[in-house]
């Protein structure tokens, strides 16, 4: 199996830990084909000199060209990027992309209007359930917005906060995705099909692995159900932020992907979904 990673992230990103060139160099070394770095454009942080993203698409576009002629017949790099809340300004999203000719977008939501430390979630019922409420509404405007080409990691959220179901609060890590899955399925399910009309690949988030989730984000339910829908587009990415993570869970991923029905994942070539076996 041809190792996929088209999630990852360098010191582009001001949580990204190594370089560009030692991030790619251990993708190779692994024995990735197919690699891209996807490092932040977090458009809510814009006015944060540390997170201002005109300074990091200064690097994107150069690094990629690099890192495409380093390994040009040995790995495909792409040229990628990730955009959270891309709708707390619209105006810069629609900007960025048309001012950059990326391989693939992925589209995140890693905050919300009110929860803007979503690693601060206050641990009250009402906060709980308004922080995920909002996640996912969140979420359904960015992918009815659907300029990007990936919809990243739907349950990241988790990773933060337990799920309020009607028979109580769920707090074990490895649980909460099917506890959401249930008591949102509403909303989950119109984020699906919208991606679906779209052709927006669902992503399989292989970071949960290591995050104590107990599979990828999101979990198997959701991927099964995007299935069910008609979705056929998945994406996978370790979502590194260091070298010790690069292709991280992606072989639990594909293993997953395999077991519900998938014989393939895709990545982007100027924007054009190419399908790899798995
Ligand atoms: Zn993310
Ligand atoms: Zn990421």
């Amino acid at each position: 199996m041809a190792l996929v990673d088209i999630h990852t992230h360098s010191n582009i990103s001001p949580d990204g830990n190594d370089t560009p060139e030692e991030m790619a160099s251990r993708a190779a070394e692994l024995g990735v084909r197919r690699f891209g770095l996807t490092d932040h454009l977090e458009l809510d942080r814009a006015s944060d000199e540390k997170w201002d993203p005109a300074a990091a698409l200064k690097h994107m576009r150069p690094t990629y060209e690099k890192l495409h002629r380093e390994y040009d017949g040995r790995i495909n790099v792409y040229f990628g990027v990730e955009i959270g809340q891309a709708l707390h300004d619209t105006a810069a999203a629609e900007h960025i992309l048309a001012e950059n000719d990326f391989d693939y977008v992925i589209g995140s939501i890693h905050r919300t209007e009110h929860y803007k430390n979503i690693n601060l979630i206050s641990d009250i019922e009402h906060e709980r359930r308004r922080a995920i409420a909002e996640h996912y509404e969140e979420m359904l405007s960015l992918a009815e917005w659907g300029k990007f080409s990936i919809l990243a990691h739907m349950t990241f959220i988790l990773r933060f906060t337990g799920v309020d179901t009607p028979s109580g609060l769920v707090t074990d890590k490895t649980k909460r995705s099917r506890a959401v899955f249930e008591t949102h399925k509403p909303v989950i399910d119109k984020i699906l099909q919208t991606i679906i009309s779209k052709e927006i690949a669902l992503e399989v988030n292989c970071s949960g692995y290591r995050h104590g989730l107990g599979g990828p984000m999101p979990s198997a339910e959701f991927i099964m159900r995007y299935r069910e829908l008609g979705g056929r587009l998945v994406t996978v990415g370790s979502d590194a932020h260091r070298i010790s993570d690069v292709a991280s869970g992606i072989s639990e991923g594909c293993g997953l992907l395999k077991e519900l029905g998938f014989s393939e994942v895709c990545v982007f070539e100027k924007k054009e979904p190419k399908f790899i076996k798995i």
